[in-house]
């Protein structure tokens, strides 16, 4: 489903991603861990092409998204991506926020993006948010919201950069419940989180990023109960 070789990322003389090799498979839900620095969101941005790599190649589904010849509009059509910071439009409802861009870039016609919509809403419990402006929702229910208009894109990958990290501990669960349910109908799924507990439960696989390097991946269970590296080591004692 994607993957990743010798990905390299500077900014000026900044070497933020040395080397990166990932391959994720369909319906895998891969967890990214790792101190704040280390470049997760780069690695995370790089996939979309929010920021142009440096060096490597990332493939999503067969196709070399760092192609020149390739059309990256039709290729992030396939990449849903939820920031932490929301992103949500403020002058449109949370519907019009959802609608927008499969009328635009999908070719859904009103009806059909509402549809579409309104199912979505109904999915990350917010079916009674529809007409409703960002600034009135809470932070919770504003990224649950974007998560929802991430997927009226249709698309095969979603990409988490910390999506709980701006809310209240008490809005948190909602959200992860939300990405709990994507990971069990299946939805391929790449997570930079601070959430160990939820790594652990929903994650296939753990990576565990340091200094722009994949120091240690692996299953939760062998990667937070018996981490091999002292850099993992160090950075579990602190977080768990
Ligand atoms: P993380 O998400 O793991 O906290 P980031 O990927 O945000 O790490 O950042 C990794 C490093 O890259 C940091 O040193 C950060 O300051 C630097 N960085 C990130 N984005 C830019 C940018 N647009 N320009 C210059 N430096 C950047
Ligand atoms: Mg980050």
């Amino acid at each position: 489903m994607i993957k990743i070789k010798n990905l390299k990322k500077s900014f000026g003389e900044l070497e933020v991603l040395k080397d990166m090799n990932v391959e994720v498979k369909p319906q895998e839900v891969v967890c990214v861990i790792g101190p704040s620095g280390s470049g997760k969101s780069t690695f995370l941005r790089c996939i979309n092409r929010l920021e142009e790599p440096t060096g490597g190649s990332i493939y999503i589904e067969g196709n070399d998204i760092t192609d020149p010849g390739n059309n990256i509009n039709e290729m992030r059509k396939n990449l849903g991506m939820v920031f932490q910071q929301f992103n949500l439009f403020p002058h449109m409802t949370v519907l019009q926020n959802i609608t927008t861009a499969p009328k635009r870039l999908n070719g859904k016609s009103q009806a059909e993006a509402d549809k579409l919509g309104k199912q979505l809403l109904e999915k990350v419990g917010l079916a009674d948010k529809a007409d409703v402006y960002p600034d009135n929702l809470s932070g919770g229910q504003k990224q649950r919201a974007a998560i929802a208009r991430a997927l009226a894109m249709e698309p095969s990958i979603m990409l988490f950069d910390e999506p709980t990290s701006a809310l209240d501990p008490e809005m948190v669960g909602d959200v992860l419940e939300v990405m709990k349910s994507l990971a069990k109908e299946g939805m391929t799924m790449i997570i930079v989180t601070h959430e160990m507990g939820f790594a652990r439960e929903v994650a296939d696989r753990v990576i565990f990023m340091d200094g722009g390097y994949i120091v240690e991946e692996g299953n939760p269970q062998d990667l937070f109960d018996n981490p091999q590296e002292k850099r993992t080591q160090d950075f579990l004692s602190k977080v768990l």
